[in-house]
């Protein structure tokens, strides 16, 4: 066993707003400069939607993650180290400008000086890029409050199956809700292991992806290879840019910026514990349905007197170990279980997770005509929620609709169960008995879920100066193991290339 920590963020969808306070906040601390306008390190998409860049969920068409080969092996889905070398100069699967958008600022001045007249001064749109008038045909999240889903939301790439006549985009029998994404610092990143210049590497002490702007050659394999799109070239550098999961915030026992801001306060951010030596195996699970246990089955519990025997021998501080003990992304995403990685088909592992969106379960129960004290009622409405089982399946379970819907059956047990008690009764247990969880347990959710203060929120250990000098001597060294690859170093598997401990003098995200 072989003990690493990961910093990792769950988010609770059920409280998102879409207010995009979010994305504003990263935007102006990191791509507020020319080269990157058009990228949003930390957006938030309307679902059913199909995102930003358009359709990134459709791996079939832009190659990203990792898939298993006939043998089984773990391979890069845009090709082993040859088929890369062809696509060099010429690479047809990456997204171009126009499926992220142009983007665009406005002619104000013409609102101050435009001569007086008889129609009031507009301030028309002009491309950021060519300086030129243009028209606004579309942006990070055109489908916005169902501003454009009727008319493009149908092209969402998880509406494929035969279930999908289900969901409908006529008004006052849609549904919507948020989802707020950014890079999520896998722990078997596709983009570390498909960049040919080593430039892409995962920090050894937290885990953090990043971006050394000294070595990258802007051979954007990156973005191909990410299956969430979330590396973005900067066209002024030429280089690869990426959400840096605001690194020297978190060296300083704060957390990332998108969290801080977070209107809904619906982010948590905390330490993982896991086996690196079981990475690879999570990883080349052969039923993709199994992927979510596999990786939960990589995450180590940090209350177990072994486990932290083992993380103080790998050099895991004595205060980052207590931090692990008190991760509220452990309770929501290992101990409760209601908290789900994104896309696990993708084989990256993602370490950022989220609680998937409640419909109004009691609502659905009155208008079937059942009790809604009765579990059973309310248990069978779940599985009759205006977004469909299968939509939040094919999200967050690779399809598995059993996973999803026991997540949301805990969830309404909960609900039901504090219901009943902030209304004065004792509870009942039943419901809570069928999902699983204690009184105490559902307490301590409810807490997490619902009341959980700043301190409880954001469990982020600062970083260890005296040890930067080790950290900076540790290069070439792979967080997760490296088996050797017949498609070349980096072509398969878990092949890393280099990893450091520290950012470079010019990191990730572009900033010197
Ligand atoms: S989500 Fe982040 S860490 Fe994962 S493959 Fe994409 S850029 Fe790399
Ligand atoms: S700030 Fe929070 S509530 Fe607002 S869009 Fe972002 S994640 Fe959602």
């Amino acid at each position: 066993m072989r003990v690493m920590a990961q910093v990792a963020m769950v988010m609770n969808l059920d409280k998102c707003i879409g207010c995009h306070t979010c994305s504003v906040t990263c935007k102006q601390t990191w791509t507020n400069r020319g080269g990157v306008e058009y990228a949003w390190f930390n957006n938030v998409e309307t679902k059913p939607g199909v995102g930003y860049p358009r359709r990134y969920e459709d791996q079939e068409r832009w190659k990203g993650g990792w898939a298993l080969d006939r043998r089984g092996r773990l391979v890069l889905r845009s090709g082993g180290r040859f088929a890369r070398l062809l696509s060099l100069f010429s690479n047809p699967d990456l997204p171009s400008l126009e499926d992220y958008y142009e983007p665009v600022t406005y002619d104000y001045d013409n609102l101050l000086s435009a001569p007086a007249g008889q129609d009031m001064p507009v301030a028309r749109p002009r491309s950021v890029l060519t300086g030129e008038p243009t028209a606004i045909t579309w942006g990070a999240n055109w489908e916005d409050g169902l501003g454009g889903a009727p008319e493009h939301a149908g092209a969402d790439p998880n509406l494929s199956g035969e279930w999908a006549e289900k969901v409908r985009f006529e008004f006052e029998q849609t549904f919507l809700f948020h989802l707020p994404r950014l890079c999520e610092h896998c722990l078997n990143p596709a983009c570390v292991s498909a960049c040919p210049s080593g430039a892409m590497y995962k920090r050894v002490e937290d885990g953090i992806v990043l971006v050394d702007q000294d070595r990258c050659r802007g051979w954007r394999m990156c973005v191909t290879a990410c299956p969430y799109k979330k590396v973005y070239v900067n066209h002024a550098t030429g280089k690869a840019e990426k959400c840096t999961f605001c690194f020297p915030r978190v060296e300083a026992g704060q957390p990332t910026v998108c969290s801080e801001t977070c209107v809904g306060r619906l982010r948590y951010l905390g330490l993982l514990l896991y086996d690196a030596d079981r990475v690879g195996e999570a990883a080349a699970t052969p039923d993709e349905r199994d992927l979510l246990d596999t990786q939960r089955g990589v995450f180590l519990d940090p209350e177990d007197p072994g486990v932290r025997a083992a993380a103080r021998e790998s050099g895991v501080p004595e205060d980052w170990l207590e931090a692990a003990r008190r991760s509220p992304v452990y309770d929501l995403a290992v101990r409760y279980g209601v908290a789900l990685p994104l896309h696990p088909e993708y084989r990256t592992l993602p370490m950022v997770w989220y609680v998937p969106p409640l419909s109004p379960v009691l609502d659905a129960v009155g208008a079937a005509g059942g009790d809604q004290d009765d579990p059973d009622h309310v248990f069978a409405a779940v599985t009759r929620l205006r977004i469909p089982l299968e939509y939040l399946a094919e999200l967050f379970a690779a399809g598995d609709t059993d996973v999803v819907g026991g997540v949301l059956m805990k969830l309404t047990a909960l609900r039901s169960y504090m219901r009943e008690r902030s209304l004065g009764g004792d509870g009942d247990e039943t419901a809570l008995r069928a999902v699983g969880l204690t009184p105490g347990e559902a307490r301590d959710l409810h807490r997490l879920l619902a009341v959980a203060k700043y301190a409880d929120r954001y469990v982020v250990p600062a970083a260890h100066k005296e040890d930067a000098a080790a950290l900076d001597a540790v290069e070439n060294r792979c967080p997760v193991g490296s088996p050797p690859s017949p498609a070349g170093p980096r072509g398969v598997a878990l092949g890393m290339p280099t990893v450091r401990r520290r950012a470079p003098e010019t990191p990730a995200g572009g900033r010197p």
